[in-house]
């Protein structure tokens, strides 16, 4: 037992299931052939017919009694054992890929078969078979598959796929028939559900929020989408338990609305504090901002950024601020907190937050918002984890026109650039490396600078390491013409005059980053344009993005062309990957994983 366990080890497996899936990357047939097909390998009885050598080859002339037919081989590698085997008139059972020339039947170096009759699977794998096998026959057995909550299929399945008797019912030419991976890929997504599910921890709640959000609501000169009016009913019902602390992802699209969704939610601590922590100083600025206009007057909000603060937390209803929060001392128990753009955040700030206002076995309402679009099935999978809300729609429809260009178009784009310049609108100018570089085939934004500054007034440049990257950003909303900058602008600032961005060598981003920086452009329903500027044309990539809009279909489109992974990270495993489910295809598979989950779980 102990010396399965440092097996498992090395198999890097935690589960029956994760054993079950290990499976074989080929199989070795020794079923006596049935006809001669010709290009596969076949299973024979021969007798020797002739035996000669020629110039350090042996050459053997075989009859196959069943066929009545004629076979030759030929031997490159010769050993006094291969004369010694194949002598005159002797019995074999010869295995090989069968061919014909001429008439005649030929089998190149034939394998020499002791059993026959058998089908033994051949695992790839850091384990000897020696080690292997004996793994599966103890524990992937019926009655562990049945325990597992696999129906009657699925158990069949897997143990002919570990211990087959005849390579029709698994295999369809040198692959698994279609219904075998149907079957694989529902039990991929079962053990997958499984082993979040083992891994959520519920807590008690510090207190049960059921703060009025009407005196928000009906102030507000807009109406709420339907997507965030669900959203916000669910946290009412997350907030009103007092069991359970809330643990939700509320995942929506730049521009779909998450902001009021944290007002309401505000507004539901009351008479109790919330605290909300953003990922910049300037994020949390703008929230802080966006509190003071929509919520009441009554409600009391703080800011607390680096060498900034605004109001008195102490004293405060809503706390905004950044990682400074982290660090300081007297931060005041909330029960609820949230945190913004969670994908910025390591799992570690995300946890110290939910830990700081943590009193004992009790913790506060907890709700992360991310505007990383995720395949529905991916959210479907890690709402076993944490419940998870998908915004899908934005309130007001963004016009952006995306289009693919090229240097012939660069004199073009130029006259572009000065018309929304001349309509007080702003660019945005996205260059793939702050210094020149040998490797990369564009200009570097150093390399750039100089051009565009010649060439037009109001020109900033700022990226990732620039220490005064806030500063930069703040100046140019309010002063600048065009920026550039490499994809540090991804930081949520809203510039709502940006009416264009140029993305330079957008061929080497994937879509889920270009997506984030088109969504900086037509914030507030201007007529926007979003140029991939790339040196190799016709990229099939490029131009599905141009015609895709939506982040959770841009999300699917990403997991078509590149291997699917996941897009949160931190409190979701990264890495994640699946040999059979495809996220993008799979979603049906993946419910009813799902919904056999909860009956098994009914069952015990
Ligand atoms: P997100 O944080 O999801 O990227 P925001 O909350 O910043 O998006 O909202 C984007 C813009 O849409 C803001 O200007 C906001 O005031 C506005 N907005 C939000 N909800 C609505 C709505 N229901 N109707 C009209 N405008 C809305
Ligand atoms: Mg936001």
């Amino acid at each position: 037992m102990e010396n399965d366990k440092a097996l498992f080890r090395k198999l890097k497996i935690s589960t029956l299931l994760d054993l079950a899936l290990i499976v074989p990357s080929s199989y070795s047939d020794t079923t006596l052939s049935s006809s001669l097909d010709l290009g596969v390998v076949g299973t024979f009885e021969a007798v020797v017919d002739e035996v000669s050598s020629n110039s350090g080859k042996l050459r053997v002339n075989f009859t196959l009694p069943k066929f009545k037919r004629k076979l030759s081989s030929i031997f490159f590698r010769v050993t006094p054992y291969h004369y010694q085997l194949f002598a005159k008139d002797s019995r074999h059972y010869i295995q090989g890929k069968l061919e014909e020339y001429n008439g005649y039947l030929q089998m190149a170096q034939p394998k020499s078969i002791k059993d026959i009759g058998k089908v033994v699977p051949k695992y790839k794998s850091v384990l000897k078979m020696s080690e292997l096998t004996p793994l599966f026959s103890r524990y992937v057995t019926e009655k562990n598959l049945f325990d597992e909550g696999l129906d009657s299929a699925e158990v069949a399945t897997l143990m002919r796929i570990h211990f087959p008797r005849d390579m029709s019912e698994i295999y369809s030419g040198s692959k698994f028939k279609d219904e075998i991976v149907q079957k694989l890929k529902f039990i991929e997504a079962f053990n997958h559900l499984k082993k979040l599910r083992a891994k959520r921890a519920d807590f008690p709640a510090l207190e049960a929020l059921n703060g009025d959000i009407a005196p928000f609501i009906d102030r507000l000169p807009f109406e709420l989408t339907a997507e965030q009016q669900s959203v916000i009913e669910q946290i009412q019902i997350d907030l009103n338990r007092e069991d359970k602390a809330a643990k939700r992802m509320v995942v929506g699209d730049v521009g779909s609305g998450k902001t009021m969704v944290i007002l309401s939610a505000a507004m539901m601590s009351l008479p109790r504090k919330s605290i909300l922590m953003a990922p910049t100083s300037l994020l949390a600025l703008q929230l802080y901002e966006e509190a003071c206009k929509y919520l009441p007057d009554s409600v009391k909000i703080a800011l607390v950024i680096q060498g900034k603060k605004e109001g008195d937390h102490l004293e405060a209803d809503f706390i905004i601020g950044t990682h400074a929060l982290l660090y300081m001392d007297n931060l005041p128990e909330a029960p609820l907190v949230m945190v913004d753009e969670q994908h910025r955040f390591g799992t570690k700030q995300r946890q110290s937050l939910e830990a700081l206002v943590s009193r004992g076995e009790k913790k506060p309402h907890f709700i992360q918002f991310s505007a990383t679009p995720i395949p529905r099935t991916q959210a479907m999978m890690e709402s076993e984890l944490l419940d998870v809300s998908l915004i899908t729609t934005t309130p007001f429809q963004r016009e952006v026109l995306t289009q693919t260009i090229g240097r012939t178009e660069f004199s073009d784009l130029l006259s572009h650039i000065e018309d929304e310049i001349e309509q007080n609108h702003q660019v945005l100018i996205i260059y793939p490396l702050v210094e020149e570089s040998t490797e990369i085939p564009y200009q570097s934004l150093t390399e750039s600078r100089d051009f565009w500054e010649k060439k037009f007034d109001g020109v900033y440049v700022t990226h990732g390491k620039d220490k005064q990257k806030e500063e930069v950003l703040l100046e140019f909303r309010e002063k600048g013409n065009i920026l550039l900058a490499t994809t540090v602008v991804e930081v949520g600032i809203s510039l709502p005059r940006l009416t264009l961005i140029v993305i330079v060598g957008a061929e080497r981003l994937g879509l889920a980053s270009l997506h984030q920086l088109r969504g900086r452009v037509g914030r507030n329903g201007l007529k926007s344009w979003c140029y991939l500027f790339s040196n190799t044309a016709d990229n099939v990539r490029l131009e599905q993005f141009s015609q895709t809009t939506n982040g959770f279909d841009i999300a699917k489109l990403d997991l078509k062309f590149r291997d699917s992974g996941d897009i949160l990270d931190g409190t979701i495993q990264s890495g994640q990957k699946f040999k059979w489910l495809d996220m993008g295809e799979d979603e049906r598979i993946v419910a009813r994983a799902k919904s056999r989950l909860e009956s098994v779980k009914l069952e015990s």
